[in-house]
């Protein structure tokens, strides 16, 4: 007898929503749900995947570190975590880093070094820039940092010292900055809020107002960076270094790790400030070293511009066949999106479930694809396939 996996979840699960599909395999850019049936995976974990599922780098650094040390309290100095922080320091150019255990987690240690920094050099500043339709995570301060009134309002009162100004809109940051400002937090490209990527200079102009006004540019990484966008951080594709970046998802090639780094002139956390418990351990340490040591030596990055350029042209096919219904392609590297004129995404999702392609419905109007950096071009070409096929149905009824 087979056991029905979805019911007893919402009998136990304090859950959200989900696709009707059981998960239980995955290897590279392919998944197995509990009936056996293979599909395409381009959500890989929510970008987080990076270089496919139970990649054999990332295996061998678990069941190796598994076997030696999982955990030491933070009290300790352990080998992995120097590892990593010395890899991401070298290839960022920031100056330091500090361990946590999500994208949100991130962005909270974020916050809390730009206000301390508000404090020491900007007469007490607390105020974050945010954007709109930004996401930053649901922990209370990075849902209060997200430009996304939905997802803060059952949870009034929020954090206080953040606002919200149009996405790629450079004098609508220089209006909301005041005395009280210390930072500006912005993603290179709005993953959750649809794919929304800025004009080619909008982070470098914010970048020139934070020097002139001596504010902290901080930018979540956290979907775009690890190879993403086609460069190892998404902020090398915009030419704009930021203060202070996070980091997360495609980080521990699996496992659940992120990092917030900072420069040596706004590092203004000491100890006792900020800590965790599981931050940094060596179980994530050395998977995380093994993704990212993976994706830098065999330029993953370089083959998310290609495979990302692959892609692309097949949706902009699409878009020439269908101009009625497709209002737009866009993205960067392999962070993509199609937008309709209809609400489609949801049935184009199933009808993908049902042609062995995984995807993700981020709007109604829009579909996410996000496959791993190390997809092929059989594969890109054959999710376009199955993604054809799909959209027809879609739109057919
Ligand atoms: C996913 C995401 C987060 C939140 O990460 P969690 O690990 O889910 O806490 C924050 N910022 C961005 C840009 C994200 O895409």
């Amino acid at each position: 007898m087979t056991t029905d996996w979805i019911a007893l979840e919402q009998q136990y699960y304090m859950t959200t929503r989900r696709q009707p599909i059981v998960i239980v395999r995955g290897q590279g850019t392919r998944v197995w749900d509990d009936k056996g049936k293979e599909y395409l995976d381009f959500t890989a974990g929510w970008a987080v995947n990076n270089i496919g599922h139970c990649h054999p780098a990332v295996v061998k650094a678990i069941q190796e570190q598994a076997a030696t040390l999982t955990q030491t309290s933070n009290q300790f100095y352990t080998v992995p975590q120097v590892q990593l922080a010395k890899v991401l320091v070298e290839q960022s150019g920031l100056d330091k880093v500090f361990f946590c255990n999500s994208g949100a987690e991130a962005n909270e240690g974020a916050i809390k070094l730009a206000r301390k920094y508000g404090r020491d050099h900007r007469n007490g500043a607390y105020e974050i820039i945010c954007a709109d339709h930004s996401f930053h995570g649901r922990t209370l301060a990075a849902v209060a940092a997200t430009g996304h009134p939905a997802y803060q309002e059952p949870f009034k009162p929020m954090p206080e010292g953040f606002v919200h100004v149009p996405f790629n809109d450079i004098e609508a940051v220089k209006l909301a900055t005041t005395p009280k400002t210390c930072a500006v937090m912005l993603e290179p490209v709005q993953g959750e809020g649809g794919v929304n990527v800025p004009s080619r200079d909008y982070l470098r102009q914010v970048r020139q107002w934070c020097d002139e006004q001596g504010l902290l540019l901080i930018l979540d990484e956290v979907q775009t960076g690890m190879g993403r966008l086609g460069t190892l951080f998404g902020w090398q594709h915009f030419d704009a270094k930021p203060d202070v970046m996070t980091l997360a998802k495609g980080l521990g090639g699996g496992v659940p790790i992120g990092a917030f780094m900072a420069r040596a002139s706004c590092a203004v956390l000491v100890p006792g400030e900020h800590g965790s418990t599981f931050g940094g351990n060596p179980l994530v340490c050395a998977a995380a070293y093994a993704a990212t040591s993976w994706i830098i030596e065999h330029d993953c990055s370089a083959n998310a511009v290609k495979m990302g350029a692959r892609l692309m042209s097949g949706l902009k096919a699409l878009q020439r066949q269908h101009p009625r219904e497709v209002k737009e392609v866009r993205g960067v590297g392999l962070l993509q999106a199609i937008e309709t004129h209809r609400d489609l995404a949801p049935k184009i999702i199933a009808e993908c479930n049902a042609e062995g392609l995984l995807l993700n419905p981020v709007r109604p109007t829009i579909v996410r694809f996000m496959p791993p950096l190390t997809v092929t071009e059989q594969e890109v070409d054959e999710a376009l396939a199955k993604f054809g096929r799909a959209f027809t149905r879609a739109i057919a009824n």
